[in-house]
């Protein structure tokens, strides 16, 4: 992830006191097992780099030195899917045991992110990035026609950091925030948890499960896939960083055609990759991505990366937003166009090995907005898709300059100081020119390599600032 570009540098973010401001109203306008399957190169990332490097590194890793530590509880576990399989496993399930595995996921018990976890991310950077969702939020509300009930779907919410910049920024849309339920999509307890303080909820009625944030007298309401969020509502979704982390899939041209590349365990008790001997079922995808890849894209391809678990997820959104009206918004580092091999681990700060002591280190993959796109428009005629465009052009739209401004004018020179960095990381490209610490340390920022995406009804028209 771009987060982890941008995680060398201490967290600055300081809260500016919700009296600043904001926005006047009128400013909003399988695979069958063989004996020895061939291993592929080792394609994890270079141990220890720091984030700032060159991503090329990531490529060609050294070997990871094997100290003979006992097998962690997740570990014994995927050895044990792949003994019992009797084969190796697709790196989709690896990556998603890694992640969710209720017991020893990363994201499941603990606060992976800031600079004493493993990385940032921008709601962490700055609350201008929320104010600006929720800018962006009412708009489409609007243009909604002002609905008097919306569930407002949050996926990933991580910390809950974007979604209390989101309700403090619009709190003086009282019509809005007055008809908002707020579901939040998230996997881990601990998050769940997290997300609970952080909205200052208190419990409305524990047989219901039903909490209400005090910060906008909000309703919240957690589930742990979108498939539980109550359907038959003018919805509004937003997924900052959740695409990233669902699964993908990844393709190799070899002299056999396109094999699939797994995780099986070697010889000598390590991971290693290896290629699936016969077709796998989610070559489907693939082919179903190569037909909307360009005729130049699919000229050049090699390996292909491929998530099903995101293109299923757009088509319940899309299905979602055509038959109820509203939109989602995606905001995720990736590629107008197909992706051949992006997926990385980061543990503190740093690149390691994909496969060095999985569950303590985060995965994640670049997202494939082509297919984002493609998944929703098949999904329902009702709706539209519009960008993807950096996410410096979209914060910039939408008026991130006047509200830095703004900010600038009741600050001390700390706050100053922070303000200054943050914006330059949400918006900036290629390395900070002000930083002035230790070379490999330097932030990059998140400006061009995050994009920004919409999916509306076409009731709607197009939704700012993609006009
Ligand atoms: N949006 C937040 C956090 C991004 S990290 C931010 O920008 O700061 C990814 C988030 O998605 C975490 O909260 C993680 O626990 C959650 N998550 C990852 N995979 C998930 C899944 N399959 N289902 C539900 N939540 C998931």
């Amino acid at each position: 992830m771009l987060r982890k570009l941008l995680t060398q540098t201490p967290s600055s973010r300081r809260l500016l006191s919700s009296t600043i401001p904001f926005f006047s109203k009128s400013s909003l306008s399988s695979l069958s097992s063989s004996p020895e399957p061939p291993t592929v190169e080792d394609p994890g990332s270079a141990i220890g780099t720091t984030i700032s490097v060159d991503r090329s590194s990531l490529f060609n890793p050294p070997d990871h030195s094997h100290e003979s530590t006992p097998d962690s509880e997740l570990v014994k576990h995927l050895k044990s899917i792949i003994k019992f399989r009797g084969g190796p496993i697709s790196v989709a399930e690896y990556m998603e045991e890694v992640l969710t595995n209720p017991k020893a996921g990363f994201y499941m018990n603990r606060d992976v992110f800031g600079a004493q976890g493993d990385f940032i991310t921008s709601p962490e950077v700055s609350q201008m990035f929320g104010e600006m969702i929720g800018v962006w939020t009412v708009c489409l509300w609007e243009q909604m026609g002002r609905p008097e009930r919306v569930n407002l779907i949050e996926l990933g919410p991580g910390r809950g950091t974007l979604m209390v910049d989101l309700l403090r920024g619009t709190s003086k849309f009282r019509n809005f925030t007055e008809s908002l339920h707020i579901h939040l999509v998230e996997c881990s307890p601990a998050l769940q948890k997290l997300q609970y303080q952080n909205l200052k909820c208190t419990e409305e009625s524990s047989s219901e499960k039903k909490a209400v944030s005090s910060l906008a007298g909000t309703p919240v309401h957690w589930h742990s896939i979108l498939e539980e969020v109550p359907s038959g509502v003018p919805t509004i979704i937003i997924a900052h960083e959740f695409y990233d982390a669902l699964p993908v899939h990844q393709f190799q041209k070899s002299s056999r055609g396109w094999c699939e590349k797994m995780v099986d365990v070697g010889e000598d008790s390590r991971f290693r990759f290896v290629l699936s001997p016969q077709p796998t079922p989610a070559a489907l995808y693939l082919m179903k991505r190569c037909t909307w890849a360009t005729p130049e894209e699919r000229e050049k391809l090699e390996h292909v990366e491929i998530s099903p678990k995101s293109m299923d997820l757009t088509q319940e959104m899309a299905k979602r937003i055509g038959s109820d009206g509203g939109g989602a918004l995606i905001i995720d580092y990736g590629m107008d166009g197909i992706i051949s091999d992006s997926l990385q681990a980061i543990r503190k700060h740093k690149f390691v090995n994909i496969l060095d002591d999985p569950g303590s280190a985060d995965l994640s993959a670049y997202v494939d907005f082509p297919s984002v796109k493609h998944s929703a428009e098949e999904a329902s005629e009702n709706v539209s898709v519009h960008g993807p465009m950096t996410q410096s052009q979209f914060l910039g739209s939408l008026g991130i300059n006047f509200r830095v401004d703004a900010l600038l004018q009741n600050c001390d020179d700390e706050q100053a100081e922070s303000l200054r960095s943050g914006y330059w990381r949400l918006v900036g490209d290629g390395e900070a020119p002000f930083w002035e610490g230790p070379d490999e340390q330097t932030p990059i920022g998140m400006g061009t390599r995050y994009l920004a995406m919409a999916i509306v009804n076409k009731n709607q028209g197009s939704p700012a600032p993609f006009q």
